[in-house]
């Protein structure tokens, strides 16, 4: 393979000096050597065994050109063909060949002079010949191999292959999976915070590699995303617990943009709907075959469904033409097109009018005047411009003259032209949204996930550095759903409404988080602290609203929406002691815990400057 012979001595030092140990008892003894084998864990062996796979793979090609093997002939729609003789990924091959026996045994003796040549040994007990359609004598040409007969459909590098597109029995797994997950932590005591991390961290990503390929049913996802959610709201299959919030209105994901520095942190406090994940996943192919170089996949893909204009997209699956996995990623094309711009090289594979390269969308659709009077419709960036002027113009050729009211559109044009000249990059493609210019999941899901429209105070409630179920409760609170007395009477429990904390108002949330007396003091000490006075607003969501904070300046702005959901968790906790283990309010102690529990968030922000309570306490006093 033409590697010089000081690097092979490099490879071969590294085969032949291993040495091996056997723990006995757990005691190691003794060391013996071995002539060939490398360390165990040693980064080499998957580039060695690559190289020797490079040899499998021309005795394959060998092997076809001279006519003993005959491979997979995709046939495509303008008649283009492509074979394809085998596909070998890390330590997974499948080969291709015609269900003859001829091609099985000279299949066979390929295998075996590849054993021979390179001494790495087949494991036939985990081979299997698979056949496609009807196949004669296949337990003979299985026996003739060695290896066992499979059946389609089967697995490929955990993907399910040769099953329909849309048959649900593929997603049983990922369903498995999911509820064994949950059935582990059932068990546990787990606050909102945490299940919601755990729904971020695992439930969600365990699908997306099958998302990512394959269009998830609508039923499939409709059963996933309701075991999520009995997850998230703390019940099971049997147990009857009320969601608080309808499921909407969590999935809407709450953002928290840091604008100014062109930063923008997104919250998600629940994953999301998956369907629309699975949009952006399947959408990344799109972009992968306009931006990917030619690779084996694209190929393939490009043969069968023909490629449109200069090669950036397929063409349209019609009718019963073509395979369902891509035909499925082709409904997500147009919107991503709407998001793909060209950015321009040598200019020969973009169309000069109607391909968006420059200014907001394609030429021809900015000033269709100028495109019905120009006779160069299908030119490409290229053919318009014409170095041979200077340093180089735009060369536009209309069919007849123009009228004066006309001439200003043509300086339109020129003027959105400046700037741009032909290179001698290869073109290529770019996303619009996003600083990248590549396309990424993240922020093709974003787009999808059209923006809910409702107002909500997400900056207060959504705030660093605060524990998440403090800001699940802020956030549940201001959307009524916090369990008082006044919701508990409305469902029909026989209860006498009365604060928990004065003794004398009826509970609803907005008392008992803004109006009653005994809140009224923590709120009274955050006032006097930096020395304002505040007319309160009716609702704990206006409340959030007006919480702005312009008057304590920029050093204390950072924990002022801190402050704000520090009283009501205070205050909730302080609630649900009394209402369920009975005893007396001690204010002073509350308050006590209310600084405590802010000065403990707040140090993450402030480090030295407030060592003790009292420091804090004049920080945040101090103009
Ligand atoms: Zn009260």
């Amino acid at each position: 393979m033409g590697f010089g012979a000081r690097w092979r001595d490099w490879i071969w030092w590294c085969i032949s000096t291993a040495r091996f140990s056997i723990l006995i008892n757990g005691v190691p003894v003794g060391f013996f050597s071995n002539t060939k084998g490398l360390r165990q864990g040693d980064p080499l062996s998957p580039y060695l065994f690559v190289l020797g796979l490079e040899v499998f793979s021309i005795l394959v090609r060998r092997a076809v050109e001279g006519g003993f093997l005959s491979g997979c002939c995709l046939r495509g729609r303008g008649g283009g063909e492509m074979m394809v003789t085998h596909l070998l990924f890390a330590d997974d091959t499948i080969i291709f060949c015609e269900a003859k026996k001829e091609q099985v045994t000279k299949l066979s003796w390929i295998l075996a002079w590849f054993e021979a040549s390179s001494g790495l040994r087949i494991n036939l007990a985990k081979s299997a010949l698979i056949p496609v359609g009807e196949v004669v004598e296949v337990e003979e040409m299985a026996v003739e191999l060695g290896c066992k007969v499979g059946s389609l459909p089967t697995v490929y590098l955990g993907l399910p292959l040769g099953a329909h597109h849309k048959a649900t029995s593929m997603w049983d797994g990922v369903e498995e999976r999911m509820r064994r997950r949950l059935a582990q932590w059932k068990r546990h005591y787990i606050s909102k915070g945490g299940r919601i991390t755990l729904i971020k961290s695992t439930l969600a990503s365990m699908p997306t590699y099958h998302l990512s390929l394959f269009r998830m049913p609508k039923n499939v996802a409709k059963r996933l995303e309701r075991i999520q959610r009995d997850f998230l709201w703390g019940g099971g299959n049997l147990e009857k617990k009320v969601h608080l919030i309808n499921w909407e209105v969590v999935c809407t994901h709450k953002e928290k943009g840091d604008y100014k520095n062109g930063k923008y942190i997104y919250i998600y406090i629940y994953q999301t709907k998956i369907e629309t994940l699975n949009k952006a996943l399947l959408g990344k192919w799109i972009w992968r075959f306009a931006s990917d170089r030619d690779i084996l996949w694209k190929k393939v893909i490009g043969t069968k469904y023909g490629k449109k204009g200069f090669g950036w997209r397929t063409k349209e699956s019609r009718g019963t033409y073509g395979v369902g996995v891509w035909k499925e990623i082709l409904k997500e094309a147009n919107w991503c097109w709407e998001n793909l711009m060209f950015k321009v090289g040598k200019g020969t594979r973009v169309s000069f009018w109607t391909d968006h390269w420059c200014g907001n969308t394609a030429l021809s659709l900015m000033f269709p005047q100028l495109f019905a009077l120009s006779v160069q419709r299908n030119a490409t960036v290229k053919d318009v411009w014409d170095s041979s002027l200077g340093q180089g113009g735009w060369n536009l050729i209309f069919s007849r003259d123009f009228n004066d009211w006309e001439l200003d559109l043509i300086g339109d044009l020129l003027i959105l032209l400046r700037g741009f000249r032909t290179s001698s990059e290869e073109d290529s493609v770019f996303w619009k949204e996003g600083n990248h210019g590549t396309f990424r999941v993240k922020d093709a899901f974003r787009l999808l996930d059209a923006p809910n429209v409702t107002a909500f105070p997400v900056k207060c409630i959504w705030v660093d550095k605060v524990p998440t179920k403090v800001a699940f409760f802020a956030w549940e609170a201001s959307w009524g759903k916090i369990l008082t007395l006044d919701r508990l009477q409305k469902r029909g429990w026989q209860l006498a409404n009365c604060c928990f904390l004065c003794g004398c108002i009826e509970e609803n949330v907005n008392h008992i988080l803004v109006h009653c007396t005994v809140v009224r003091t923590l709120w009274d000490i955050v006032l006097a602290l930096v020395g304002v006075q505040w007319v309160f607003p009716e609702t704990v969501k206006e409340v959030l609203w007006s919480w702005r904070g312009s008057f304590v300046g920029r050093k204390r702005k950072r924990i002022w929406n801190s402050i704000l959901l520090c009283i009501f968790w205070t205050v909730w906790k302080e609630r649900n002691r009394l209402a369920f283990r009975g005893g007396h309010l001690d204010i002073q102690k509350l308050k006590n815990s209310f600084v405590c529990n802010l000065w403990s968030w707040a140090r993450v922000y402030m480090g030295e400057e407030t060592s003790s309570l009292l420091d804090f306490l004049e920080w945040l006093a101090a103009p």
